[in-house]
């Protein structure tokens, strides 16, 4: 016998598939916002594996991984469930911003409190609702306005299922990082559930090669988990992801026009010329030069920078 899923007062049967609904909240014109919710159960038992897109409602790239994944039919598993939530923060999305209406970083109020300010009360709906179900939480994000990540995974190493997890992911840069309060991943963390937390490209743009890195480790996941219709294509890397466990940023010595030398992913050696920062009148040629051997693992794309601004985020490997 199958345990019973119940989500949304919906009973969740095996072998069929549902789009349901968070329906609480609407705009001042009295539009209701949706938020849909897409669940696929296999007849099979096996694993409920939780997708979500769009926490920031400016991270394009997150949306659009988890579009590929319902899109292509990945979120259909041959055992187990898959949940998937494209677009968590829908009021963000349509304003193209990273917050909720009410200026608050979803990210940052979990679990959430039922009778708190407007995002709130919606983490509380996924902490309660959703969450308690799941066992695997994949979360996919891009880096900030003007700063390209490199595709990497972030999970702390004490972790212990975490971080294996993110190796069967295989994105190129697997980052130890430390849980921040309130985020989705710690609520995640508090629960005992496994948690991959995606980073890759920047807000507001769709860039290919990240969709495709994260839709490609989300298969790995999935296969490893026997979760995995027969007919989808398992891509595998060749390499291991690079573990980063310290990095530095790299912050401008002085104000002026950036011209970056090196991509996010690229090794760069001690003293090697990273970027050039000049002036608009031709008198400044300042090289900016890397302190340490490291891999660039994201950039600053702005054209203008500010003394003390960060250009580069480079790893350190204990030399
Ligand atoms: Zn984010």
């Amino acid at each position: 016998m199958l345990k019973e899923l119940k989500i949304f007062n919906t009973i969740i049967e095996p072998g069929k598939s549902y789009k349901l609904n968070f329906n609480m909240a609407k705009l001042y014109t009295s539009t209701s916002i949706e938020v849909p919710v897409i669940i696929n159960r296999s007849k099979k038992a096996g694993p409920i594996v939780l997708v979500t897109g769009g926490i920031h409602g400016d991270e394009i790239n997150g949306i659009e991984v988890v579009r590929q994944l319902i899109s292509k039919k990945i979120n259909r598993p041959v055992s187990g469930t898959i949940i998937a939530i494209p677009v968590l923060n829908v009021f963000g999305f349509l304003s193209g911003k990273r917050e909720f209406p009410d200026g608050r970083d979803l990210n940052r109020v979990f679990p959430g409190t039922k009778s708190g300010a407007l995002a709130s009360r919606f983490a509380y709906q996924v902490s309660s609702e959703i969450l308690p179900h799941v066992d695997i939480i994949l979360d996919f994000h891009t880096g900030g306005a003007q700063r390209f990540n490199v595709p990497h995974i972030r999970v702390s190493q004490l972790e212990v299922n975490s971080w294996n997890l993110a190796k069967v992911f295989n994105a190129p840069f697997l980052m130890h990082g430390n849980n921040i309060k309130k985020t989705f991943r710690a609520t995640c963390s508090d629960l005992g559930k496994t948690y991959l937390l995606f980073e890759g490209g920047m807000s507001n743009r769709n860039d290919k090669e990240v969709v495709d890195t994260a839709v490609n480790g989300a298969i790995r996941v999935l296969d490893h988990l026997k979760m995995l219709r027969s007919d989808v294509y398992v891509e595998r890397r060749n390499e291991e992801s690079i573990i980063v466990t310290d990095s530095m940023w790299i912050r401008a010595k002085y104000s002026g026009l950036l011209h970056p030398k090196v991509k996010t992913g690229k090794r760069v050696e001690r003293d090697e010329i990273i970027a050039i920062i000049t002036d608009p009148y031709g008198e400044l040629k300042y090289k900016v030069k890397s302190p340490h051997m490291g891999y660039v693992i994201n950039v600053n794309q702005s054209p203008l920078v500010y003394q003390g601004d960060g250009i580069f985020h480079i790893s350190k490997h204990g030399e």
